[in-house]
Formats: C-alpha cells, sequence, structure tokens
C-alpha cells in the first residue's frame, strides 16, 4: 500500500510504523503540539507543528494543541489567539485546543496520592540551596534535611501550600526519586512551586504551579496521546517522564516521548525569550516585523505557508541538532513565489526618461511641447503585460506607457563602466514589452548627477521588438511618470551579522545588525497603488490591484509583500537571485 501523504520518512515515522505493526496503542497515533503561550511562535516551532500534525495525517491519527499554561508569569491569552491564528495560517487544524491548565486539579490529586505513597515530599529549602545539593555529574548529590518527611506531615504541609498558607518560594514539592542519579533530572525534582500570579486562565484559584515535568507526560496521558515529541534538549528527561507516568494508575496508554533536533538556522535566533528583547528593547518593529523569524513576521515578509512546509518536510526531522542555511529556505520561498507570484513593474531608485519624439495629445512632440514650455500631455498606450509567465491562467494586465517615464538609476551610466549593457548616451536598449528607445542626452543637477535622460524610440518596435531583428544587450522595466504611484519599498538585510548569533560572546545581541533595512520611497504602476487608479485611466482589462498581504514579483528586483495594513508598503521578501544555488556550486554549504 502506498502512502498518500507527502512527509518523508525518518527514525519517528518508521518507529511509529513499527509500534503500529506490534499493535502497540492498538495501531491509533495520536499527537499534540504543546506550546507555552508566552510569546508568538517562530520558524522553529513551525517545524514542529509540521512534524506533530504531519505525523498524524501520515498515521490517519490526530493532532491536539495544547497549551502549555503552567507558568502563569509570561502568559497572556494575546499570545494564546496569536498561536491558534499561526497554526491555522500553517494549514493544520487541531482536532481539539486543550489547556494544561484543565488538568490542575487532576493532577493535585495525583501529587497527594504520591505523597501518600512516600514518593514525594514537601522541601522548605530555597531554590539555590536546592538546585547546589543537587550535585552534578559525577559529584554526589545531598539529601534534603526535610526528604525523610512522614507522608502524614508532608500532606498536611502540601494542602496548607495549596490554601496559601505560605509565602512564594517558601516551599516546594519534590518527587522523592533518587539524589544519587547519573541523570540529573531524577535528582529530586521539584513537581510544584508557590508562586502568586494571576494566571490567564485560573485567575487566583492557584498559588501552586506544577512545574513542567510534571505536568506534561500526564497532560499527554489524560488526553490519550501516544507518541509525545519534543524537542533533544529533553531526552535527559525522559527517564522522568516514564518514571512519573509509572507510578501513576492511568486512564489509558502510558505515551512515549521522543526527540527530534531543533530547527536552527543561520543569522537568526529561535528563542522566545530573545525574540521578545527585540520587541521590548524596540530593536525592531513588533513580533511582526518583516524582519523576524515568527511566524506573523515571516508571514508579513511574505513567506508562504507551503513554502515554510516544503523546506521543513525537505530537512526532515533528524537526531543531531544543525544550524542550517538561510538561504536554503529562501530558495523554498523563492521556488514558491516564483510560481505563484504575480509580475508587476516598479522603479526603486527612480531616473526620469523622456522620450522626446513622443507625440502629445495637441500633435506636438514632447520635446515641442518642452521646449515652448506650455502645458501638455502625453499620449497615452496600453501594453498587455503577462502577469506570469510560470502560470498562464493569472491571465495579463494592461499597463499604460507614455513619453515620460521613471527608469531605475542604476539602469543608466553616463559613462559606462566594460561591460555595461544598460542604457548610456547613444546606447539603444529594450523597454520591456514596449518600444526600443536610445538615449540622445542628459540633463544634469547641480551635484552633476543625471537628473533626466532624453532618448528617442523606434515606433517600428512596438512590443519591444524591431521588425529588421536588431538585437540590443539590455531589457529595461520602466514605469510611465504621470499614472506611477508612490510606493515605498523597504529592503532587508540579515537582522544578525553573524551565522550563530551570540557564539562568540554569548548574547547574541552582541551581533545584532544595526543596519538591517533600508527604507526607499519608489513608484509603482498603478495596480500598486490604492485605491485603484483613477477610473478614466483604468486598464481596459478590469482591476489588477494588488491586495494587502499579496505578494508581487517586482520585475527585475525581487518578491515583494503588500503590508497588510499600511497601503502603499511593500517589504522585499527575498531578491531573485538563488544564493542557496550559487553557494551549492561552491560546495560551501
Ligand atoms: P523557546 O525557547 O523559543 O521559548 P520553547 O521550546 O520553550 O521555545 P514551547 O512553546 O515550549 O517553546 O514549544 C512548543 C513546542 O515547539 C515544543 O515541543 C518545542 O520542543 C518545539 N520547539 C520550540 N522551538 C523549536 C525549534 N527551534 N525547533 C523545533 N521545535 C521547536
Ligand atoms: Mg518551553
Amino acid at each position: 500500500m502506498t502512502e498518500p501523504n507527502t512527509v518523508p520518512s525518518d527514525f519517528i515515522a518508521d518507529q511509529i510504523s513499527a509500534d503500529r505493526a506490534a499493535g502497540k496503542y492498538g495501531g491509533r497515533v495520536q499527537t499534540r503540539f504543546p506550546p507555552e503561550p508566552n510569546g508568538y511562535l517562530h520558524i522553529g516551532h513551525a517545524k514542529a507543528i509540521i512534524a506533530d500534525f504531519g505525523i498524524a495525517e501520515q498515521f490517519d491519527g490526530i493532532c491536539n494543541l495544547r497549551f502549555d499554561d503552567t507558568n502563569p508569569d509570561a502568559e497572556d491569552v494575546e499570545y494564546v489567539e496569536s498561536i491558534i491564528d499561526d497554526i491555522a495560517w500553517l494549514g493544520y487544524h487541531p482536532k481539539q485546543v486543550f489547556y494544561a491548565s484543565q488538568y490542575f486539579e487532576q493532577l493535585y490529586r495525583w501529587a497527594e496520592e504520591l505523597i501518600e505513597r512516600g514518593l514525594a515530599y514537601v522541601d522548605d529549602q530555597d531554590a539555590e540551596t536546592i538546585s547546589t545539593q543537587r550535585g552534578g555529574f559525577g559529584k554526589a548529590g545531598i539529601e534534603s534535611p526535610y526528604r525523610d518527611r512522614s507522608p502524614q506531615e508532608n500532606l498536611a504541609l502540601f494542602r496548607a501550600m495549596r490554601a496559601g498558607q505560605f509565602a512564594d518560594g517558601a516551599k516546594v514539592l519534590r518527587a522523592k526519586i533518587d539524589m544519587q542519579s547519573d541523570n540529573m533530572s531524577l535528582r529530586d525534582p521539584v513537581m510544584y512551586r508557590i508562586r502568586r500570579t494571576n494566571h490567564h486562565r485560573t485567575g487566583d484559584q492557584w498559588v501552586i504551579y506544577p512545574n513542567y515535568d510534571w505536568a506534561h507526560g500526564q497532560s499527554d496521558a489524560i488526553e490519550g496521546v501516544t507518541h509525545s515529541m519534543c524537542t533533544l534538549e529533553f531526552v535527559s528527561h525522559r527517564p522522568l517522564y516514564n518514571w512519573f507516568l509509572d507510578q501513576l494508575d492511568l486512564p489509558g496508554d502510558h505515551p512515549q516521548q521522543m526527540e527530534f533536533a531543533r530547527l536552527e538556522l543561520t543569522h537568526t535566533v529561535t528563542s522566545k525569550r530573545k525574540l521578545r528583547q527585540l520587541v521590548v528593547d524596540g530593536l525592531v518593529d513588533g513580533w511582526d516585523d518583516p524582519r523576524m523569524p515568527t511566524i506573523q513576521g515571516l508571514r508579513r515578509r511574505g513567506y508562504p505557508a507551503a513554502a515554510i512546509r516544503a523546506f521543513c518536510e525537505h530537512i526532515g526531522l533528524t537526531k543531531t541538532n544543525a544550524r542550517h542555511r538561510l538561504e536554503e529556505l529562501e530558495s523554498f520561498v523563492r521556488a514558491e513565489l516564483n510560481r505563484t507570484a504575480q509580475r508587476r513593474m516598479a522603479v526603486l531608485k527612480p531616473l526620469k526618461l523622456v522620450l522626446d519624439d513622443w507625440p502629445t495629445t495637441d500633435g506636438r512632440t514632447l520635446g515641442e511641447a518642452i521646449q515652448a514650455g506650455d502645458d501638455y500631455q502625453s499620449q497615452v498606450e496600453w501594453f498587455e503585460l503577462t502577469n506570469n509567465p510560470e502560470n498562464p491562467g493569472d491571465g495579463s494586465r494592461m499597463v499604460p506607457f507614455s513619453g515620460e517615464l521613471w527608469i531605475e538609476r542604476d539602469d543608466f551610466a553616463l559613462d559606462p563602466p566594460p561591460r555595461f549593457f544598460r542604457l548610456s548616451p547613444g546606447r539603444e536598449v529594450r523597454l520591456r514589452g514596449a518600444y526600443l528607445v536610445t538615449a540622445t542626452s542628459v540633463d544634469l543637477d547641480d551635484s552633476g548627477q543625471p537628473s533626466v535622460v532624453h532618448a528617442s524610440f523606434d515606433p517600428a518596435s512596438r512590443g519591444g521588438n524591431a521588425p529588421d531583428g536588431r538585437k540590443v544587450k539590455s531589457t529595461m522595466h520602466w514605469l510611465s511618470a504621470p499614472t506611477a504611484v508612490d510606493i515605498e519599498a523597504r529592503l532587508y538585510d540579515r537582522l544578525f551579522s553573524a551565522e550563530a548569533p551570540g557564539a562568540a560572546s554569548g548574547d547574541p545581541m552582541d551581533d545584532l545588525n544595526r543596519d538591517s533595512v533600508e527604507v526607499l520611497t519608489a513608484k509603482g504602476e498603478p495596480s500598486l497603488g490604492r485605491p485603484a487608479l483613477d477610473a478614466s485611466l483604468e486598464s481596459p482589462a478590469g482591476s489588477v490591484q494588488v491586495q494587502p498581504g499579496q505578494v508581487v514579483q517586482f520585475e527585475r528586483l525581487g518578491y515583494f509583500a503588500a503590508d497588510p495594513r499600511q497601503d502603499g508598503l511593500f517589504h522585499r521578501t527575498v531578491g531573485l537571485r538563488d544564493e542557496w544555488a550559487a553557494l551549492a556550486k561552491k560546495g560551501s554549504n
């Protein structure tokens, strides 16, 4: 039988296949994605989401969303909502949404059970003392002087903890396992701490909160999770995960924890704490700043969900941590956008080009009208341009052309260097899809820079080719100046200049690139403006207005995403050059 899904085989899928073949869990597969709602999801979480939901899909199982809300200090409904939204945007739909806080009462009862059986005790020591006594690998642990309290005493103290009779931090509940274990997680881990903070769901109902290790496996078991995937740093917690489950009389199966490598990317940090610092310190413009590796940031930057999924499926699940190159992710983004993004024209650094022999509406030429110094209007012609050569279904649009144009400043050289084949005095080039033009003269501004380039056009080359078949070396993009709209284009550089931010100093912020955005006042074809162009100038083909959030290719310049909120603002998603292919060719990846 062939699997209908695209998730490639990996050690986790192989293990689950083996479990099913052996009849484990009755062949059932249930996973969960368990974020803590203390920040926005980032690209690393996308990998976990794709793994959790993908595996469930692959085995006809189910995947739930469970908020691991056991630490009220940093948690908030704002994060809950954004997480739900980001998962849906990535294309996944949890069967059910749970909160670990729903299980606080059950966890509490189980804790009392462990106390009664002599498997947990209340410790009066402070966090620092407990941590010191834990020892280290090859270094003996020291047993707490409170370790041998009787079950009755522990039970009374634990109930008093719950009842709010002690100050924050005054006591903890610890599992009584083995202070000499080689596994530090088993050296009497803390199960509960006292903390008076309003919880976003349970309010002030609780002053004691379960720790991650105590909450996680039990929550998995309550929900019926079979395969509980997490990242490699939890390998050493697995014996504890199992120890807790083994002590309890579970309502169902004993779930199994499986670990895979975290996703790390060059020039990127994937830690909510660090990302929050960027936001709080005002180093970026919010969680959805297009330079942020948050899902919200990537969305605003124009990354398609399909590209993120394809990248994560491509790198797969492995057992060794590796830092993937950002260029590789970008190549998936580019490949997806190449298929899906419509083409448009924009000029990032505009330079005026005037076709002196172009007709005005009153029968003169532009050159004559400009010379006469009175009012004139350039004739307008409409050209039909293909929206996406990769997808004929996207059709075409009509773009206005006239004798007054914007071209890219970099596409003109007064004194062209060798191998510069774009416009320069006396040189003929193609204005894409329109005409062949030849530069004739240049007006300079006070600083000696070109301000207006004058040119002539060949009327016989309408559509962009001369009937005599003569060749030109360059094809350039252009805009008709009278109908061009003002846009703002933001070009982004890496947010962190080092490949492994913080590797040298220990603090990623030391590697922050303080010059990672370039803001350009640019021009675009009418379809990039909002509201739509004046009806009298509207394209005969109807509206092709770019919508908020839509990603288009600015020809020759890259892919740009229309900001979801601010009209006329475009973020460069990625450039056109496949740097990943170039790196692969150099063999340096
Ligand atoms: P952070 O360090 O950014 O706060 P976290 O692991 O504490 O991340 P959680 O909200 O607890 O964040 O994570 C939810 C799930 O996402 C966990 O299963 C976690 O292992 C997984 N996850 C988090 N970061 C990554 C990453 N970089 N790569 C793969 N999975 C990740
Ligand atoms: Mg966490």
